[in-house]
């Protein structure tokens, strides 16, 4: 195996039913590149049939395909960060297993990259998925605009294509948690955007629960912002000066007026609200602590439990 020109890197947790077809449509698209390809899979730790279907895929293109068998589920984002550890092309495209990215669109993103660019997102077109996705797509999109230094117009899409330095770079983080498209953003010097087409999933769920989604978009906010706790600390800047002036007015009112004893849930509802806001700035604190407490541990970020390639 001479040093591919191209690596595609494929994290796949339980997707047996749609792994064949995806096969079949990737493999022509890459032919039809006409440069040098390898193909990584990443097995996250799949409980179904995904790493036998996986090594089958293996035995019959040794020659530019990869298997990567995690020992257990790492989160998409520590697969990929494997593949990216094992990949050697100079132009690196990260891609879905459910074939929701077609791969017949991998040719527009090395296009895009051989003009110069050094990372190439991109926009999906007609989206195929629920509207609370969509929706709840579009809502963190517009909050991370606002609170990073980080522009993407889609962030959730991951069919795009990194070049060398790129992964060179996140290589060289040891992060636990983290988001992909937001770290290569900020590691990029020359970063473009292109749209591609986007299809209902294959086959299968998605792999994604409400919960894991939200701790997602946890990473990807602490992780590249800190103005989540900024927001806090100017609240209760504010919240407090309020508080102040209420209780001298309190005073004024106790020696001109006398003592007030009616008003008391409106105390009580003050009480809970700044209970509540105490509560959430704990939270908070919680998340960016929890995070520095899993980094300074200095875990492995995944276990490998072995890699399928020919040595040449
Ligand atoms: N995936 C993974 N590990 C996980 C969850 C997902 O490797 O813990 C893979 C999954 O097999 C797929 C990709 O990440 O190739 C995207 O997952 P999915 O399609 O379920 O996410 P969605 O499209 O719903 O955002
Ligand atoms: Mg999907």
């Amino acid at each position: 195996m001479n040093t591919p020109e191209v690596s595609i890197i494929i994290p796949v947790y339980n997707e047996e039913a749609g792994l064949p077809a995806l096969f079949a449509r990737l493999y022509p698209a890459l032919d039809a590149l006409a440069t040098g390809y390898e193909v990584i899979f990443i097995n996250d730790g799949s409980r179904d049939r995904s790493a036998a279907v996986l090594r089958e895929q293996w035995q019959d293109r040794p020659d530019v395909t990869r298997v990567i068998l995690l020992a257990a589920n790492a989160g998409q984002h520590m697969a990929i960060m494997a593949g990216f550890e094992h990949c050697r092309g100079q132009i690196v495209v990260t891609l879905d297993a459910d074939l929701q990215n077609p791969p017949e669109e991998i040719a527009k993103l090395i296009a895009k990259m051989r003009e110069g660019y050094d990372y190439v997102g991109s926009i999906r077109q007609n989206r195929q998925d629920s509207a609370f996705r969509r929706w709840a797509s579009k809502a963190m999109n517009g909050l991370r605009e606002r609170i990073t230094r980080i522009k993407m117009t889609d962030q959730g899409c991951m069919l795009r294509a990194y070049s060398r330095s790129v992964v060179a770079a996140i290589n060289s983080c040891a992060e636990v948690n983290t988001f992909i498209p937001a770290l290569a953003y900020s590691f990029a010097q020359r970063p473009s955007e292109i749209e591609v087409a986007h299809e209902e999933r294959h086959a299968g769920e998605s792999k994604y629960s409400l919960y894991s989604l939200l701790r997602l978009n946890f990473d990807l906010m602490t992780g590249f912002s800190v103005v989540p706790l900024q927001w806090f600390s100017m609240t209760g800047i504010a919240i407090s000066l309020l508080s102040a002036l209420f209780v001298i007015f309190l005073v004024i009112r106790r020696l001109v007026v006398g003592p007030e004893a009616e008003g008391l849930f409106t105390l009580f509802g003050i009480a809970f609200f700044l209970i509540g806001l105490t509560l959430f700035g704990v939270g908070m604190l919680g998340e960016y602590v929890g995070r520095i407490y899993q980094q300074v541990r200095h875990r492995p970020r995944y276990i490998v439990g072995a890699v399928l390639e020919t040595k040449e």
